[in-house]
């Protein structure tokens, strides 16, 4: 279940090195090589999957909980002020490297850093209708 033309595949093999901070059967997180804030790390499921849909359920939670401890160790351990978590699925959404991976982005007061989107005020007759679509 690993693909060796796969980035990921060659961390979580140790073909390619990382500076690992979590590893257990299931998964396996390490330091981002190009961190958008202290402390920007990665949680990736040690089987291949190209994406967050793609994935095994399980492998998913596993990632998940990982995450969620990691994040805990950003507030705690590197007084970040906040942590963002995501999953960026497909070219569309900002995916490079094509294996799952969560981002734990420990955030700061001031960092800099900006939402990908400026909020407005949505159409609620879409949205409405994006919520039925989403509910089938
Ligand atoms: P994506 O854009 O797919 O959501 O995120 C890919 C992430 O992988 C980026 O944040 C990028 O900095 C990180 N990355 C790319 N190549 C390497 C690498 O060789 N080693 C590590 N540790 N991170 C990498
Ligand atoms: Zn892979």
């Amino acid at each position: 279940m690993s693909n060796d033309q796969c980035l990921f595949c060659l961390i979580v093999s140790g073909d390619i090195p990382a500076t690992v901070i979590h590893e257990d059967e299931t998964t396996l997180a390490f330091m981002d090589i190009s961190p958008a804030t202290r402390g920007h790390c990665l949680v990736v499921p040690k089987n291949h999957a190209a994406d967050i849909v793609e994935a095994d359920p399980a492998d998913v939670a596993a990632c998940a909980t990982v995450a969620q401890a990691l994040a805990d160790r950003a507030l705690v351990n590197l007084g970040a002020d906040g942590v963002a978590v995501t999953s960026f699925c497909r070219p569309a959404a900002g995916q490079t490297v094509f294996h799952l991976h969560f981002h734990v982005i420990p955030r700061y007061e001031g960092d800099g850093l900006v939402l990908p989107w400026i909020p407005t005020q949505g159409d609620s007759e879409d949205i409405a209708q994006a919520a039925k679509e989403l509910t089938r």
